[in-house]
């Protein structure tokens, strides 16, 4: 594919107008020449036509003179002492019946002084007779027993003509002299024919006949003054002036072949331009004279000149063409780069893609490895955490000894006097006192049971996977518990709690439970109004369990704190720092929450947050 810089394009252009030009130019000569050489075949034949046809006609008339030798009363005339007029006359008559009879110009007969003794023309004014032609050149030729031919202007009238002349001989003398006078200008019009014209120039080189009337007696080759001189002076051409003909160019193409350019008659100089004409020339036979034939150039150049605007319309479309091919490539090429960088860039993604997959497999490998660890590290933390619950349960009973040991003395104080009496009542038959003591032991007992139940299942060990809890049943155990601390010093429960079942075990939430109210129990204990408000939500797919308090509240250095472990403001002994810590990670463990806000009512407000079991099971 060709591709050009910008830059060259003008010289491009340059080179391809050159390129026009020259195959123009090129076309033309080719053309021309081949035109040419067309037109010279045809002109060749044309001339010897031409040539052959004035022969011809000079050789009908060569006999006539030789005839005149033959001839008595020609004799008689030139050898007798007094010719006049007798003899004469018998000539001017024998000639002017010949002179009809061969179709000539005018026969005459010249004694050896160069006078004309008989003519053809006799009867005319402007006859010959008498006349002195001892100047005339084809006279002396013949006077000397040549044959005198020459063209030449007639002096009586002017009229030309070509002149053919003979020594008449008697007894081996001459003794006079004959001559025909041909005119030859009838064959000038068989010159002019398909464009073409034709002259014939004599030994001075002067056009003696032209197919065109304006060139006659004018001279092919400027005459020097001398020449000119003696011409003037044999009266030859008569007066005639001899202008030189206008030819404008004149061009040798090969021998007797010849490129002019000639003003054509009829036009103004300069503004008529000369015309074109191819000229042939041929000597003719038996003269020295030369016959031209001027064919014009006119078609060839036309011809020429259409073959070189064809050939530059092809040379254009041609042009067009490679123009167009190379832009097509150019277009494909375009096309085709655009493909390949569209492979590429395919080829790019793909390897990007299968990159990124790798780096996707491998950082999937990496969480998953990162998963394996956390799943290993929650695990480890699960058993801390479950370590830790169980430490901080411990520590809640440890806290709780002293009035578990208080709650059950009690029943075993009443129990003790009880049984006493009922063994009192049993020895003095009084059965139905008995039975009644019997049944408030028995009541004591279910109820130190209860207390040792929920003691150990609160401080039972949780193993299991996430279970689901009542929250009812969660409460109800976390106050039982925690009874005797509600009653001494009291505090008014407030419990607007309906039955939920939540995702979590249900020992955690009673643990959770105990933990929240312990607390606010703690903070009240010194405040003289002491209100605990449980309150139930069900929040979208959440159970929002709140429990709160009439206490102090939350001081913004505690809140921030709160979920640390083992952050207590509570004296030694009293608090571990672990119950909102454990009781935030068992609420997270199974996707809930704690926080603690200080509500505009005064005191603190924890909010644990669960998600509902039933919602649990259904998405399951
Ligand atoms: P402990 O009870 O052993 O101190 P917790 O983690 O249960 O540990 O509690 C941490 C601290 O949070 C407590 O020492 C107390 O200062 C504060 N706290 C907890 N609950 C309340 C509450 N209802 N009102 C005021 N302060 C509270």
């Amino acid at each position: 594919m060709l591709r050009i810089p910008k830059r060259f394009l003008p010289y491009l252009l340059a080179v391809v107008f050159g390129l026009m030009l020259a195959i123009g130019y090129t076309t033309y000569r080719v053309s021309e020449n081949s035109g040419i050489e067309a037109l010279t075949d045809s002109g060749t034949r044309q001339l010897e036509l031409h040539a052959r046809g004035l022969e011809s006609e000079i050789d009908k008339y060569s006999f006539v003179p030789n005839i005149l030798g033959l001839e008595e009363r020609i004799l008689n005339v030139l050898t007798s002492p007094d010719p006049f007029p007798g003899p004469q006359n018998l000539a001017n008559r024998y000639l002017e019946e010949l002179n009809q009879q061969t179709s000539t110009s005018t026969i005459y007969v010249i004694n050896t002084e160069g006078r004309v003794l008989a003519s053809s023309n006799w009867r005319r004014a402007d006859s010959y007779v008498g006349e002195d032609l001892s100047f005339r050149d084809y006279f002396q030729e013949a006077l000397k027993g040549g044959q005198g031919r020459s063209y030449g202007v007639g002096t009586t009238r002017a009229e030309p003509g070509y002149y053919l002349a003979q020594g008449l001989k008697k007894d081996g003398k001459i003794i006079g002299v004959a001559v025909v006078k041909v005119r030859l200008d009838q064959l000038e019009p068989s010159w002019q024919w398909a464009d073409t014209d034709a002259f014939v120039s004599d030994e001075n080189g002067v056009i003696i006949l032209a197919s065109e009337p304006e060139w006659k007696l004018h001279t092919l080759n400027p005459l020097s003054p001398a020449r000119r001189e003696e011409l003037a002076r044999s009266l030859r051409y008569y007066w005639a002036p001899l202008p030189l003909l206008q030819v404008a160019q004149r061009q040798a193409l090969d021998v007797g072949l010849e490129r002019w350019a000639l003003q054509m008659p009829g036009g103004v100089k300069g503004v008529n331009r000369p015309t074109d004409f191819l000229a042939q020339t041929r000597s003719l036979k038996d003269t020295s004279w030369k016959l031209t034939l001027l064919t014009p150039l006119k078609t060839v150049r036309k011809t020429a000149l259409s073959n070189a605007a064809l050939a530059v319309a092809g040379f254009v479309i041609l042009v067009i063409l490679l123009v167009a091919w190379n832009e097509r490539r150019k277009v494909l090429a375009a096309r085709f780069a655009a493909r390949e960088a569209l492979e590429r860039a395919n080829s790019q993604l793909e390897r990007k893609i299968a990159e990124r997959t790798a780096d996707l497999i491998a950082s999937n490998d990496r969480l998953k490895a990162e998963i394996r660890e956390r799943q290993l590290a929650e695990n480890t933390l699960r058993k801390a955490q479950d370590g830790l619950v169980q430490a901080g349960k411990l520590a809640v009973i440890g806290q709780m000894s002293t009035s578990i040991a208080h709650e059950l003395n009690q029943p075993l104080a009443a129990l003790r006097t009880l049984s006493g009496n009922t063994m009192k009542f049993l020895a003095r038959g009084k059965l139905e006192t008995a039975s009644a003591n019997l049944q408030t032991i028995n009541e004591l007992v279910e109820r130190m049971g209860k207390i040792t139940t929920s003691l150990r299942s609160f401080a039972r060990k949780s193993t299991e996977p996430i279970g689901e809890a009542s929250v009812l049943q969660a409460a109800d155990a976390a106050l039982f518990l925690l009874q005797p601390r509600l009653a001494s010093p009291p505090v008014k429960v407030v419990r607007e709690l309906d039955d939920c079942r939540v995702l979590i075990d249900q020992t955690r939430l009673e643990q959770i439970l105990v933990n929240l109210i312990g607390n606010a129990l703690d903070a009240m204990q010194a405040c003289p109004r002491r209100e605990l408000q449980l309150s139930l939500r069900l929040v979208g797919e959440n159970c929002r369990l709140s429990v709160r308090d009439s206490g102090p509240g939350l001081p913004e250095e505690v809140r921030s704190r709160l979920f640390e472990p083992f952050f207590t403001t509570k004296p030694e002994g009293r608090g571990l720092g672990l119950g909102l810590a454990l009781s935030a990670g068992m609420a997270t463990e199974v996707g809930g929450s704690l926080i603690a806000q200080n509500p505009d009512g005064g005191g603190a407000e924890f909010i644990l947050t669960l998600p509902l079991a039933a919602v649990k099971q259904n998405h399951d």
